[in-house]
């Protein structure tokens, strides 16, 4: 067995505090982190540290030392967390999933391959080659998914911009059998506009430096970001990610998948016809816009599969039906062209990223599984989500983020409170009522219809007429004037909405987040117009064809607005909540420990902010006013019995129950435990790590 660690690298479970104050946890922490331990349990969720250097931590070895052990067995490690959620998944055929959460750069998604490492590296211990061949998908779409959906920014050269939660389908023997991806709130917007020293999708420079000559040539490309309007501003900026090889990667990966050749073909044709329709400049001739350079438009027009004559037309003008049913073209204004064209080319990759997903999970969905002869087909589902977002200005996509993980720290507090409380009672355990702060209040804010934010919104994309985004704010400062965590405030700049969320008694007043409102609008419309959408359904390629399915409509036949975009994400995120509440959750809570990757730097302020908003204090007080551990008579007995005098080699009690009290007496640790019908409840993992020591140095 591992060794446990020694007091001198901090206490590896927030819950051996002294005094749960912010002061004690950050002590621990940042002394955890400078002696290279970057995991510290509280109770059974994780919170780990981004070390910023390789760990000789993970592999083959460090694996089987955690295999089949309980949490407290080792020092604390992602692969303990992943082995619970597989020993409840396998033993007890329950769904679990593993949350992984923290803010850009708090190293969630390296956590989630980890994660995926330890369980390939479990299962399947006779090499069945089908099982192996799920497992093989499953680890090469994290490649592609990340070459379409990752981008260099300035908090992290391989950030996820989209939220990622994979369902692991196993078979009654705890084998791989399919799986199954969702994706959330991609953000398109980066396609046509990236921040000083951010880069557009990695796919793009991978595609621009890594394509061969022929195949560029194919594309109507050069193989120089620094051509192409998109990915010009990001062409310069250095990165640890090596576009080159990782095209390479990608193309083998998208091959072993079983993507057809035609397919990976018009992946790379939208692609280039995205970075060609960058480059499409209009200019005002008389009264009305014209296109520039046919050139560019006809090599479009082939990449897409589509007649140039529609692509022009498609660029320069909207059909409309007037009140008469009367259909017209209208011709638009130079600024209309531009958002059309960005407005297009942002769904071009959006769809083309949502179809690769789905391409990817028809491959792992599970076929041929029938329950009656194969037993439970039971799921682990990993999450990689983007965690709270703060800056200095804070937009629509911040609002989502933010939106969404309230609603996940809303569960969070829901499910560990509900889940102990049914097992106390169960257990015949009494129950102490938790205090804590609901955060339902804030949730509710956002998303009750009529009353809420998104409804507001909504409401003032819907109305006709000029509606901007300061009218969209008075109305809601109006209707939201008496809600507690709501404030609104002029600021000479820009309008802020403030939503004020998170433990009032906890944190510091200055964890509440300002939103701008410049721009809400236009976001959450979302508006495409019909012609693009009918230009790719009539495309002559079937996999762009596939995108568009509802190009097929006629102008007269659109009558139902499409739903906002807010509306949408809120739909998703409430899909996903009641995915991850029926199943036994288990967390990890990645906390960056500061803003220049170093690997010795532990910024205080920083952490100390990140602590707050992840509500770790609280989650300490929970997991303290409980028993953080349980273990049945039988097992605690088999692990404990050499610790006292009454139980080895034999024990002469009546029963297991008694036995185990009989060690819990020697110890004395009769104030830190209790006895339920089948399990000892221990309320601090201390008496637990002691016994541990004790084993140990036998
Ligand atoms: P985002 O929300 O932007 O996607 P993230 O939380 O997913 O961020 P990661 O991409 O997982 O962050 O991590 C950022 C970088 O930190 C990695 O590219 C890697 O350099 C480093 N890192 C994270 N975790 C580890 C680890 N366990 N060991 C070594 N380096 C790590
Ligand atoms: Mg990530």
């Amino acid at each position: 067995m591992a060794e446990l660690e020694g007091l001198e690298f901090g206490k590896s479970d927030f819950v051996l505090l002294d005094e749960v104050t912010m002061d004690q946890f950050m002590e621990n922490l940042k002394l955890r982190f400078q002696k290279g331990r970057i995991y510290t349990y509280i109770g059974e969720v994780v919170v780990s540290m981004n070390p910023y250097r390789q760990m000789d931590i993970f592999g083959k070895e460090t694996i089987e030392a955690y295999r089949g052990r309980e949490l407290y067995e080792n020092p604390p490690h992602l692969y303990a967390v992943s082995d619970a959620a597989y020993k409840a998944m396998k033993r007890r055929a329950k769904d679990t999933c593993i949350v992984i959460s923290g803010e850009s750069g708090a190293g969630k998604t390296e956590a989630s391959k980890y994660i995926m490492q330890y369980i390939a590296a479990i299962t399947n211990p006779g090499q069945r080659v089908e099982v192996e061949s799920v497992k093989n998908v499953l680890l090469k779409s994290n490649c592609v998914l990340e070459a379409f959906g990752n981008a260099k920014t300035n908090r992290n050269d391989n950030s996820s911009r989209f939220g990622k939660y994979m369902d692991i389908n196993f078979n009654f023997n705890g084998d791989p059998t399919g799986g199954h991806i969702n994706n959330y709130l991609l953000e398109k917007s980066r396609v046509v506009h990236q921040q000083q020293g951010e880069r557009n999708f990695h796919s793009f420079y991978q595609l621009l430096r890594g394509g061969s000559e022929e195949m560029l040539q194919s594309l109507h490309l050069q193989g120089d970001p620094a051509l192409y309007v998109f990915t010009r501003e990001g062409a310069g900026a250095a990165t640890s990610y090596n576009d080159r090889s990782n095209h390479k990667a990608v193309m083998s990966a998208l091959d072993v998948i079983g993507f057809s050749n035609q397919e990976i073909t018009s992946i790379y044709q939208i692609l280039a016809s995205i970075l060609l329709l960058g480059n499409v400049q209009f200019e005002v001739d008389g009264e009305s816009v014209q296109v520039v350079e046919d050139g560019v438009v006809n090599q479009i027009a082939e990449l897409t599969a589509t007649d140039p004559d529609c692509v022009v037309k498609s660029l320069l003008y909207r059909t409309v039906a007037t009140g008469g049913g009367e259909v017209i073209e209208k011709g638009h204004t130079e600024q209309d062209a531009c958002f059309g064209r960005e407005a297009f080319a942002k769904a071009l990759y959006e769809r083309l990223f949502g179809w690769i997903v789905s391409r990817i999970n028809s491959v792992i969905e599970v076929k041929n599984y029938n329950p009656v002869l194969h037993g439970k087909n039971t799921v682990i589902g990993v999450l990689d989500i983007y965690g709270f977002e703060i800056f200095d200005n804070n937009s629509f996509e911040q609002f989502c983020i933010n939106y969404c993980n309230e609603k996940l720290q809303q569960l969070f507090i829901e499910l560990i409170l509900q889940q102990e409380q049914s097992e106390y009672q169960r257990e015949g355990i009494t129950w102490q009522h938790i205090d804590y702060f609901n955060n339902q209040i804030i949730v509710d804010l956002v998303e009750q219809p009529h009353k809420g934010i998104i409804s507001i919104l909504d409401e003032a994309c819907l109305t006709v007429g000029k509606v901007t985004d300061t009218v969209c704010l008075e109305s809601m400062n109006t209707k939201l004037a008496q809600h507690p965590h709501y404030t609104s405030r002029k600021v000479r700049i820009s309008n802020l909405l403030n939503l004020c969320s998170i433990l009032p008694t906890l944190c510091p007043p200055s964890v509440c987040c300002r939103y701008s409102v410049e721009g809400f609008l236009d976001k959450n419309k979302d508006l495409l117009f019909q012609d693009f959408k009918r230009l790719m359904y009539n495309s002559a390629n079937p996999v762009l064809k596939e995108m568009w399915p509802d190009g097929q409509l006629g102008i007269t036949e659109v009558t139902k607005r499409p739903l906002t975009a807010a509306s949408l994400f809120k739909n998703s995120i409430v899909a996903l909540v009641d995915k991850l509440a029926c199943k036994e959750p288990y967390y990890v809570r990645c906390i960056k420990p500061n803003e220049v990757k170093s690997p010795v730097l532990f910024d205080d302020a920083r952490c100390q902010h990140q602590v707050a908003y992840l509500g770790l204090l609280e989650n300490v007080m929970v997991r303290r006013a409980g028993f953080a551990y349980r273990q049945l008579y039988s097992r605690f007995l088999q692990r404990y019995k050499m610790t006292c005098e009454y139980t080895w080699p034999n024990h002469l009690m009546a029963s297991d129950r008694d036995a185990v009290e009989a060690i819990i007496r020697q110890h004395g640790f009769q104030d830190d435990v209790a006895f339920g019908h089948t399990k000892l409840f221990v309320r601090t993992p201390r008496s637990l790590f002691t016994l541990e020591q004790e084993r140990a140095a036998l």
